[in-house]
């Protein structure tokens, strides 16, 4: 598969625990995957399966519900289909080191040819996964602000799933889609999730950030008023 031939340029695949693509992955399929990487700088990887393999932007910020939001997404080289399903630590001194999280899955539709719109540089697709659903749009940027990767905008569409109170939903919602663990217990190698209080209701979760502010400043105004008494 010369597609991955920048992936594989890239990797040490007997140093690194991530997927060399020679294996075919047991449910084929338009599948999506993000996955929450800490490299040298945070960011999510947005990866949508076309034609054998996975294109892929990676997005410092990582998605928003917000359509005001537009989210830069640097394309970078195409990963095997099973890298979705890849979630552990790249070694230090490995390209891209550091901890990966499945932060999202599922499948997605396109709503315009797909081959065309890499071309003209405007992706319209539905998703269909755990925490992100409905259209989105990818739209290619003009220049190439950072070396020769394509830069392009990740950005929700108006349908019923989009939300303006949770624009910050990867804050909200920072759990692995398939181990339930964050991506400090993955960096730490543990191998299920540490138990922990959970900070939010899943009522405030719904409800979004501006909820949980209100809250946070309540129980720290009850707290202090304890500590005065
Ligand atoms: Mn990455």
């Amino acid at each position: 598969m010369t597609r991955l031939k920048t992936y594989r340029a890239k990797r040490d695949f007997a140093r690194t625990p991530e997927p060399s693509g020679e294996k075919l992955p047991e449910e084929p399929g338009a599948s999506f995957v993000v996955q929450k990487h800490d490299a040298r700088r945070l960011h999510y990887d947005f990866r949508l399966e076309l034609d054998g393999v996975l294109l892929s932007w990676a997005v410092p910020k990582g998605p928003s519900l917000d359509p005001a939001t537009k989210r830069l997404a640097m394309r970078t080289e195409d990963h095997p289909l099973d890298y979705g399903g890849f979630e552990g630590v790249i070694p230090e001194g490995e390209y891209g080191a550091g901890p990966v999280l499945v932060w999202d899955r599922g499948s997605w539709l396109p709503e315009a040819d797909p081959h065309e719109g890499l071309r003209k540089g405007h992706l319209v697709f539905r998703l269909s996964g755990e925490k992100l659903r409905g259209r989105f749009h990818l739209v290619r940027t003009r220049g190439y602000p950072r070396g020769d990767r394509e830069s392009w905008l990740l950005i929700k569409g108006h349908d019923e799933e989009a939300s303006t109170t949770r624009e910050e939903i990867v804050e909200e919602e920072p759990l692995s889609v398939i181990s339930g663990r964050t991506i400090e217990d993955i960096a730490e190698g543990r191998k299920a999730p540490r138990r922990r209080s959970r900070p939010m209701s899943p009522r405030v979760t719904r409800r979004g950030r501006k909820v949980n502010e209100a809250v946070t400043k309540r129980s720290r105004a009850s707290e202090e008023g304890k500590r005065g008494g």
